[in-house]
């Protein structure tokens, strides 16, 4: 399926959560969120009851909408959580912020998951060492990421860096800020993956 190009505001106001997809804008008061917090269209203000099926839906597409998941690599990731061992859901959390994209926005290095992903693509990052340009690539503990030296010198990396230098990184990446570099110390606990989502939804989902 094709990637979503269309305005990534309406995805939060369809989910009816703040997604995150907007870099900087998400803080502030103008997001589309906090001004108009009902679904977007014509009917967006009159919906009301949903189904069991509906719920479970919704936090299916809240997030893989927050992390910018395809339906196809989504559900890989929830076979991948079934067969670990322990809670599915958190499995499938675990999976999804381990992503090399996800863990670049984490540190600051890009101002949105959509960002991440782009600068991934254009090899920006390392992993161990090694240039990997998928922003799919799935980190595990005692990796070490960090930006590439010559990437450095860019006007982009040096803007998206100083913009996001204030923001908290989560306490299983440590980061040297000082050599753009972070090491994978441990996998997150549940209660630190920000994904405005009950995760037992989505594994019900699937599971029908
Ligand atoms: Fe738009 Fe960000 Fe607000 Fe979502 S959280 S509605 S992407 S500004």
């Amino acid at each position: 399926m094709a990637r979503y190009t269309g305005a990534v505001c309406k995805l939060c106001r369809r989910e009816g959560k703040k997604l995150f997809l907007k870099g900087d804008r998400c803080y502030t008061g103008k997001c589309a969120i906090e001004r108009r917090s009902y679904a977007p269209g014509q009917h967006g203000q009159n919906r009301k009851k949903t189904s069991e099926y509906g719920l479970q839906l919704r936090a299916k597409q809240t997030a893989k909408r927050y992390y910018g998941i395809q339906e196809g690599q989504f559900h890989k990731y929830f076979l991948m959580a079934e067969r670990r061992q322990g809670v599915s859901g958190e499995n499938l959390l675990r999976i999804c912020e381990s992503r090399l994209d996800n863990v670049v926005y984490l540190l600051g290095w890009a101002s949105s998951r959509a960002e991440a992903r782009q600068l991934t693509i254009h090899a920006h990052y390392l992993v161990n060492g090694k240039k990997v340009d998928i922003p799919s690539y799935l980190l595990k503990e005692g990796d070490v990421v960090s930006i590439k030296a010559k990437s450095l010198d860019s006007d982009k990396i040096k803007a998206v860096l100083e913009a996001n230098a204030s923001r908290p990184v989560p306490t299983w990446l440590d980061k040297d800020a000082e050599n753009n570099s972070a090491k994978i110390t441990r996998m997150p606990e549940r209660e630190e993956i920000g994904v405005p989502v009950e995760e037992h939804l989505i594994i019900e989902f699937y599971s029908k």
